[in-house]
């Protein structure tokens, strides 16, 4: 993780994996909101893209999007400049080709990558699982996984370790695999998840998710165990309250159509509660609950004015911090 100049912690996410893989559709799905069938009419990358995600979210990274074969031997690429101040490197694997190239390449890069900064989290995605079953899911991640650190352990580098995620861009996998990738990239995140826990406890609250919302990346939720639906439902919330927002909330003078006032309740017909905060510009709260205990708005309101207060603090400590570790680096 590099510091900027204002001190603020920006971890920086490489994106890689052989051409056609599917690094700009996930690019494109995550973070602008493309709808994945057009992504079939994405042009194919040859050159290094940088995409400097910065200003709508609270996510600070780039993502370099390399074309597929890289010769590291040969090649004009410098490691410390692709690597050195990178916090996490996705290798994406289409696992409906033939991987045994990506598999390769795979090898060469995490090797090459681990040799110049040992502090990188690997994370292979194995991507465009839509369409295999529960079954040939897990049987190619068995596989992937058992070839790839295999190879690893081969060459001597058993001390590096590979995650593996499922992705497709079709349905929500690749959200979830993001988020996980960022959390790890989050130093506050122990106290984010203890303040969840808190407020979980003292409202009721069965599941409650701290939203990046432009990408709908969850940056952090409470000890309980995610499942996917609750995941679903909480980013489908965040999509309907933008986009009413964006058609009747936007004045001209304003440009977001997400504010400090911006807040919804959604009733399902099971007895259950959405409810949506906005913690700060970039960040929402999102809770699961049930209708019964909703009846304690009040309360639920109360704590939830601390909880964002306490947020505050814990990013405000960790700007304050950064910023003194970076004069000490100047001086
Ligand atoms: P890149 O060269 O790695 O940037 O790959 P692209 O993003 O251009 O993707 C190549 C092709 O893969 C495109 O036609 C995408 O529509 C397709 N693709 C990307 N992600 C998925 C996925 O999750 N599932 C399926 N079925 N196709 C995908």
């Amino acid at each position: 993780n590099s510091l900027s100049p204002t001190g603020e912690q920006k971890p920086r996410i490489l994106l890689m994996g052989l051409r056609r893989s599917g690094k700009s559709s996930i690019q494109k799905v995550v973070f602008h909101k493309m709808s994945p069938n057009e992504t079939l009419f994405l042009e194919s990358t040859n050159k290094i893209v940088k995409d400097n995600i910065n200003n709508s979210s609270f996510v600070q990274f780039q993502i370099w999007d390399f074309p597929g074969q890289i010769d590291f031997v040969d090649s004009a690429f410098d490691p410390h400049m692709i690597f050195g101040g990178c916090g996490a490197l996705i290798f994406v694997i289409d696992v409906q080709d033939d991987y045994s190239d990506a598999l390769l390449q795979l090898h060469s890069t995490v090797t090459q990558a681990y040799k110049t900064n040992s502090n990188i989290k690997f994370e292979v995605f194995i991507h465009k699982v839509d369409g295999f079953g529960d079954d040939s899911k897990m049987e190619s991640q068995r596989n992937i996984h058992q070839t790839a650190t295999e190879s690893l352990i081969d060459a001597g580098y058993d001390q590096i370790h590979l995650s593996f995620h499922l992705t497709s861009i079709y349905d929500h996998s690749i959200f979830e695999a993001f988020s996980k990738v960022v959390q790890k990239l989050i130093p506050q995140l122990p106290a984010l998840e203890n303040l969840l826990d808190i407020l979980n406890t003292n409202s009721a609250i069965e599941k409650s998710f701290l939203f990046d919302v432009v990408s709908k990346i969850y940056i952090a939720t409470d000890s309980t165990p995610v499942d996917m639906q609750s995941y679903e439902l909480c980013c489908d919330m965040i999509d309907v309250v933008i986009d009413v927002s964006y058609i009747y909330g936007v004045r001209e003078d304003q440009e977001a159509a997400f504010d400090e006032k911006s807040s919804s309740l959604i009733k399902l017909n099971n007895g259950t509660v959405l409810y949506l905060r906005e913690v700060n510009k970039f960040l929402a709260l999102v809770c699961i609950l049930r209708e019964d205990n909703f009846e304690h708005k009040g309360i639920i309101d109360y704590n939830f004015l601390c909880f964002r207060k306490a947020i505050q603090q814990v990013f405000e400590l960790r700007n304050k911090t950064n910023q003194m570790l970076n004069m000490c680096n100047v001086a």
